[in-house]
């Protein structure tokens, strides 16, 4: 398509859509390669600009109650809901995760508007009886300020609003740089959130040189907090870059999910478990199954079921009905789902399902794969596959189990599946990660503290633990 024709994005700074006339980044639909959109190439000088209004927006939005930053939310929310098809579409071309996904993703993004537009009315204080008659001691909560907050391409609303409702629901004001290859389901939720009458400056959006933006905002004093979701790369640059100011700082990043299956586990709840966790998004998810252990007295039957579910999902376009799985980001998505695949082969795996892209149409396709008798050396049990892979290794006893899980310098999620009690709670308290999938493959929720142990990350997103992230603890020490 041409470029005259597609819609021009504009960047969103203190209530203002502007930069037309800059520099364009083109958006591209990985199902079809078209062209959708372009969106304007934002550096340092534009970061600037959204901290100057967010930080002048900052006192009046920190002293407005609780009560009406929860309406102004209740609003937004109200709003999203009513698009929610329309934003699952416009996800879908820009990102390529089935429709029935994407209007999941919507819903799932807004549960974290509906959750904080509540807890803004619940950032309670504290008095602590104090040591001396004639002290009290008063604690209260107060917004950080300023928030920049970065975003990745796998969940193009749900990572914006994870980090925006929590922020503005405490009084912080905001300035966000989405993911290049997703920005369109940002401003659409921003150009809601203008709708819904979130006064100027207290949401800004940016898109362009990444690197620009970051350091402009990791260097600005007035940026007193950075929250970001991404590569645990880019997640360890901006934390070295926040120490010059000293910023709070919450990063959610890369993770190498394990699914362990016991031997006295449902199987077909576990077989469910392993592709609900796998499958969605295509395996692009930070929390999605990396690996499989089995215990080997159940890895055939596990390896049959498997393969029953595999060959029952479709891949195609997301917009298509009755799709599961849609294509990858973009091309090097595909090159490393390969390089995987072609490591584990050489060093043992038996592909049992798919294992080839599928490059007769025009999208970014790989088949959904499992791959047998996986070992600890491949590649797929060591990094993040980010493809619909899946590696099953067996193991004999619950301590090698546990033990081969937790050897992993990530610590996001990992899944349990049994029908013990006893074996649940061991595994559980064992595994060094910060979400467990007990019988459970989709545990993600808004009102469960998401974040991850280890290099998988600090802080947490969602639950009552996600509003403190965004908040100053101050005690007033009165004497009389
Ligand atoms: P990424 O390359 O780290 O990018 C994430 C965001 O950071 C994008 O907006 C990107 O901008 C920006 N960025 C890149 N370099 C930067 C820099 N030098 N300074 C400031 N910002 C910079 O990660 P990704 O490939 O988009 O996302 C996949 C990763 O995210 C995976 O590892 C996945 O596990 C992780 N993830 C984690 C969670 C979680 O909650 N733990 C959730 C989802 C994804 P551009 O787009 O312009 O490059």
């Amino acid at each position: 398509m041409e470029k005259h024709s597609v819609h021009a994005y504009e960047l969103f700074i203190d209530g203002k859509w502007t930069g037309k006339d800059m520099e364009q980044i083109d958006v591209i639909n990985p199902a079809t390669n078209e062209l959708l959109a372009t969106v304007p190439k934002g550096g340092g000088k534009e970061a600037k600009a959204a901290v100057d209004a967010a930080s002048a927006a900052f006192p009046e939005w920190s002293k407005k109650t609780a009560e009406q930053r929860s309406d102004l939310l209740k609003k937004w929310h109200q709003l999203i809901d009513e698009e929610k098809e329309s934003l699952g579409k416009m996800m879908t071309k820009e990102q390529g995760k089935p429709l029935k996904e994407a209007i999941g993703e919507v819903d799932y993004a807004n549960g974290f508007v509906a959750w904080y537009a509540e807890e803004a009315k619940r950032v309670y204080g504290e008095t602590i009886p104090a040591s001396h008659p004639n002290k009290r001691i008063f604690v209260q909560k107060q917004p950080v300020g300023v928030v920049a907050a970065i975003t990745p391409w796998n969940f193009p609303a749900a990572m914006i609003t994870r980090k925006i409702a929590p922020a503005l629901a405490t009084g912080c004001t905001v300035v966000l740089k989405p993911a290049t290859q997703t920005p369109i389901t940002a401003y659409k939720l921003v150009e809601l959130a203008e709708k819904a009458g979130i006064p100027r400056g207290v949401i800004n959006i940016i898109t362009g040189s990444s690197s620009k933006i970051g350091k402009t905002w990791s260097d600005d004093e007035r940026v007193r907090k950075v929250t970001f979701t991404g590569s645990t790369e880019v997640g360890k640059l901006l934390m070295r870059d926040a120490a010059d100011t000293m910023k709070k700082i919450s990063l959610e990043l890369g993770g190498h999910a394990p699914l362990i299956v016991m031997e006295d586990a449902d199987l077909d709840k576990a077989v469910e478990g392993i592709v609900a966790s796998k499958f969605r998004n295509a395996g692009q998810t930070c929390v999605c199954t990396n690996r499989v252990y089995v215990q080997a007295s159940v890895e055939k039957a596990v390896l049959e079921k498997l393969g029953t579910a595999v060959r029952k999902l479709r891949v195609g376009n997301g917009l298509e009905e009755g799709i599961d799985i849609g294509p990858l980001i973009d091309y090097p998505a595909i090159e490393k789902v390969e390089a995987h695949v072609q490591d584990a082969v050489e060093k043992g795996g038996y592909v049992t399902q798919g294992g080839d892209n599928l490059r007769a149409g025009h999208g970014y396709y790989y088949q959904p794969t499992v791959i047998a008798n996986a070992t600890d050396s491949m590649l797929c049990m060591n990094e993040e596959t980010f493809g619909p892979v899946v590696p099953v290794a067996s193991f004999e006893n619950e301590e090698e189990a546990i033990k081969r899980a937790n050897n992993t310098p990530f610590g996001l999620a990992a899944y349990v599946f049994t029908e013990s009690i006893s074996e649940a709670i061991r595994i559980s308290e064992a595994l060094e990660y910060g979400i467990i999938g007990l019988n459970d493959g989709s545990p993600s929720t808004p009102q469960a503290p998401f974040g991850g142990f280890k290099e998988s990350g600090l802080g947490r997103e969602g639950g009552p633990q996600g509003i403190e992230e965004f908040l100053e603890t101050k005690y007033i020490s009165l004497a009389f």
